[in-house]
């Protein structure tokens, strides 16, 4: 689990920060070197391949590169035991599981369960905290029922509850949650038929707490224990003016969506207190975003709720209980920074720092310490899964090496050909601008009539052999001229996957977020290409052309060269968490299969198998009945036959494969 430092050698962020500030935190773009270009080449190796992907920056120690150039999972972390992800995805197409295919591994569900309660336990030790951790997971960060299955399992033995955060939430938590005295906390908006199930809840054994964010719900909670003669565990969610950072920092401050403001939690405490229910209210809650990346906003907003805990305690509530939210980030980019897509802190550094000043402040306010309560749902939920996916096709712009020049061809062509010949080390930039000028002048020549076709596709073809010249010389460079910078994003080569970005990481397409992307084979080779991903749907932001990087983010990601005589698989990794359920149906493109993996002492066995949506479900989806539709088709190949347009084997095949896609994937077949 990495050092164990503070944190004190942090950048300190703008507090409002938003990514354009964020981005400036890295140094600016370093380009690597080429591999490609005209230094002796030497042999690529694998470490070659853990450098360029930075698999260890993010992936240990769940994901690394074995001897074979192909990713490696080992699910139980450091606990032992691999699987090759490669040979799994071979098998898993053996039993008719079709790419894009997403891979949970159950065994890394259950050691992110165990590593944030050792990482409490530990620092609960260390500072001598005189009480105890208990968490919880957030359910809207992944609903589906086998992973809530394992979570609650994997949990039982350090009491960990769920988070729900709408009513339909609060059915599945009360449903799985068997573990005596782990928490439900029941968070979002709330009518009078949430507050109630939960608090009758308690009859059943369960310790749902019912946390406050809306003043309304004080008068809703006194109104349901009058009826019900229950009384209820309750907590208030606070607006802290700690703000957040980052893509969700408005979740705080006094104009949040959620929580009470400061007067508003005394005028809560009141009515609690008209209500003789002051001893129900025993958590505080804060939530101050997600992907938390500066540990001293995790610090300030602790020592602001502490003193806000402390203060409800000498109020006269019953305080027992403190939870802090979600936030915990995840190192998408590995880079360890406070980077949007990365954190400067770890999950130790996290638990010491709450359990620190929770002590400090209670003891200086000679107050019991509450037992600790968090909600993290992205670091608990983002390793397990793994999307698999394949490459279709490519499209490189074409760079067949130029021609010279011919008699009576226009001179345009001659200064390209000139432009192309000279372009070296010194005049790089100065002769990028020239090519582009003469192109230019092709095409408004050619516009005018005095340029052929012919003329044109070959000044054309110039025109990119000298971008590449250029990009080779930059790619030497340390440093690229801004005007520059795109060359490599002009170049790049598209590959066309097997995938759809909204159904499957529409997060990439929502808000710019980054997923490791890489090859998960022919990792022994060195990857010549440059390429950007473009989706299956007939959408131009169906694409991923944002990639991890040591240094900001790069615009294009190293590729081998595909052909169509093997498959070339992509794995996205750390994308369990809040894109299965914000995926949508753009395109009709459905659920991809999933399978649950689990470690056994001989290899592996599939524990469950989640086959991904038909046509027939996903028209469905929108109101289509599939028989409808075939009897349509069918009707059509009658009247067809009657007039001759079609043979009796035509319309048979036709109807038969119609009917037959009903079942089928909604994805390519490869
Ligand atoms: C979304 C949410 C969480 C989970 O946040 P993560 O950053 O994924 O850990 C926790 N608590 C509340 C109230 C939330 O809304």
């Amino acid at each position: 689990m990495g050092v164990e430092s503070t944190t004190n050698d942090i950048v300190k962020m703008p507090n409002n920060g938003h990514k354009s500030e964020l981005k400036n935190q890295k140094k600016k773009k370093l380009l690597l070197p080429s591999t490609t270009s005209g230094e002796l080449t030497r042999t690529w190796k694998i470490e070659d391949s853990e450098d360029l992907y930075r698999i260890e920056g993010w992936g240990k120690p769940y994901f690394s590169i074995n001897a074979a150039g192909h990713v490696t999972v080992s699910p139980k972390g450091d606990r032992g035991g691999s699987l090759d992800l490669f040979e799994l995805v071979k098998a898993l197409k053996l039993r008719n599981l079709g790419l894009p295919l997403l891979i949970r591994f159950s065994d890394i569900l259950e050691d992110r369960i165990e590593r944030l309660n050792a990482c409490f336990a530990k620092a609960i030790a260390r500072y001598n905290y005189p009480g105890v951790y208990r968490g919880v997971f957030p359910v809207k960060c992944n609903q589906e029922r086998h992973l809530i299955e394992d979570l609650v399992r994997f949990g039982k033995p350090h009491q960990f509850g769920l988070e729900a955060g709408s009513k339909p939430e609060l059915m599945i938590a009360l449903a799985l949650l068997d573990t005596p005295g782990a928490f439900l906390i029941c968070n979002g908006y709330k009518d009078r038929g949430y507050i109630e199930t939960a608090m009758l809840a308690q009859r059943l054994g369960q310790t749902p707490i019912i946390v406050l964010e809306q003043i309304e719900e004080v008068d809703l909670v006194i109104a349901a224990n009058r009826q019900l003669g229950i009384k209820p565990i309750v907590g208030v969610r606070a607006k802290l003016s700690t703000q957040g950072m980052g893509r969700w920092g408005t979740s705080t401050g006094d104009r949040a969506k959620f929580g009470l403001t400061i007067p508003e939690i005394t005028e809560a405490v009141k009515k609690l207190e008209q209500a003789e229910l002051l001893d129900s209210l025993q958590l505080l809650h804060f939530h101050i975003g997600s992907q938390i990346s500066a540990i001293n906003v995790i610090k300030d907003a602790i020592q602001e709720a502490s003193r806000i805990y402390v203060e409800l305690a000498m109020l006269g509530a019953d305080m027992k209980y403190l939870d802090v939210g979600g936030g915990l980030g995840v190192d998408y980019d590995g880079s360890q920074t406070n980077f949007y897509a990365s954190k400067n802190y770890n999950m130790q550094n996290y638990a010491n720092d709450i359990v620190a000043e929770l002590k400090d402040t209670c003891a200086e306010h000679q107050i019991p310490v509450p037992t600790l309560v968090s909600e993290s749902g992205r670091a608990i939920a983002s390793h397990q899964s793994v999307l698999i996916f394949d490459v279709l096709s490519t499209s490189e712009i074409p760079l067949d090496p130029p021609e010279p020049p011919k008699e009576g061809e226009s001179p345009i062509i001659n200064y390209l050909w000139e432009t192309y010949q000279s372009i070296n080390q010194e005049n790089f930039q100065e002769f990028y601008h020239d090519a582009a000028q003469f192109k230019e002048e092709a095409i408004s020549r050619f516009n005018l009539g005095i340029l052929r076709l012919k003329e044109r596709a070959k000044a054309e073809r110039l025109y990119w052999a000298c971008c590449k010249k250029v990009l080779d010389v930059t790619r030497q460079q340390e440093y690229v001229p801004d005007e520059l910078e795109d060359l490599e994003k002009i170049m790049a080569s598209i590959y066309y996957i097997n995938l759809s970005v909204f159904q499957s990481a529409p997060d990439c397409w929502a808000i710019n977020q980054l997923f490791p992307i890489m090859p998960i084979h022919r990792l022994d080779q060195e990857p010549t290409e440059r390429g950007i991903l473009a989706d299956l749907t007939c959408d131009s932001d169906g694409k991923i052309d944002n990639f991890i990087d040591l240094r900001d983010v790069k615009s294009v990601l190293e590729l081998h060269k595909f052909s169509h005589q093997e498959p070339y698989y992509l794995g996205m990794f750390l994308n369990g968490a809040y894109q299965e359920i914000m995926g949508n149906l753009h395109n009709l493109f459905g659920d991809t299969n999933a399978v649950h993996i689990q470690l056994t002492p001989k290899g592996y066995q599939i524990e469950h198998v989640v086959k991904g949506d038909t046509m027939g479900e996903v028209v469905k989806y929108v109101q289509y009945d599939s028989e409808d539709m075939v009897e349509k088709i069918r009707q059509r190949c009658e009247k067809a036959l009657e007039e001759n347009q079609i043979t009796l084997g035509e319309s048979q095949l036709l109807l038969q494969t119609y009917e037959q896609s009903f079942m089928r994937y909604t994805y390519l077949n490869s």
